[in-house]
């Protein structure tokens, strides 16, 4: 099977098995943007705490946030863990979309994808998963996004090496998949899901694993 079919072939399996996923859970473009920054290793369960709190605390716009003090919303987000940094790394953020869009985030869209990737990694604390999470989740820009478990599952799957760098992974994907913002969105949401529930860093359930056809591992 061609790598292209290979991996739609994967994403299907997955789908099936788990269903849409609907990703990202945030009600705004900026929500989404936070909570990209907010979950830096930390668990989705301590972003959605902070989210809460910040709520209380202001807007949840670039103005809301850069209207806090330091102290309050290093405060805010403690519960999302190395408070202090994410404090600095939402402010500079902001102060970004401020300085670089006036805080309108509607017209991030007529910039292109590339150009404003490169911005996003110039920024200090944002990453290259940070900045495609940015990108497919709150922009709609078909860019892949790759996490630990993205590598975990294609590297069991023989797709990948499991020490293989960032883009080498993006590049599996956007070198053989048309550069479609949905499926990207989901399949990148399965993955997560899919790690979770079974692909598990140690001891994988792989007995009824959807995928277990095309895993070098079971
Ligand atoms: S068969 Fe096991 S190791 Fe392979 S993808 Fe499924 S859960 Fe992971």
């Amino acid at each position: 099977m061609t790598k292209p079919a290979l991996l739609i072939d994967i994403y299907e399996l997955l789908l099936k098995a788990y269903g849409e996923q609907s990703w990202w859970p945030a009600d705004t473009p900026f929500e989404v943007m936070l909570g990209a920054i907010l979950t830096q290793n930390t668990s989705w369960a301590n972003v959605e705490k902070a989210m809460a709190s910040l709520r209380e605390v202001c807007e949840l716009t670039p103005e809301g946030i850069l209207s806090l003090t330091p102290d309050r919303l290093e405060e805010a987000i403690r519960s999302s863990g190395y408070f202090r940094q994410k404090s600095a790394r939402l402010r500079s953020f902001c102060q970004f979309l401020k300085d670089r869009y006036g805080g309108d985030l509607s017209c991030m869209g007529g910039y292109d994808t590339g150009e404003m990737r490169a911005e996003l990694l110039s920024l200090k604390g944002i990453g290259p998963e940070t900045a495609d999470s940015i990108l497919l989740y709150a922009l709609d820009r078909p860019v892949f996004v790759v996490d630990a478990y993205t590598v975990r599952l294609f590297s069991r799957l023989g797709l990948c090496d499991e020490k293989a760098k960032y883009h080498d992974v993006q590049d599996l994907f956007m070198d053989n998949l048309e550069p479609e913002t949905g499926m990207f969105n989901e399949y990148h949401a399965l993955i997560v899901t899919h790690c979770k529930q079974r692909c598990a860093k140690r001891a994988p359930c792989c007995e009824g694993c959807p995928v277990e056809s095309v895993c070098a591992r079971a």
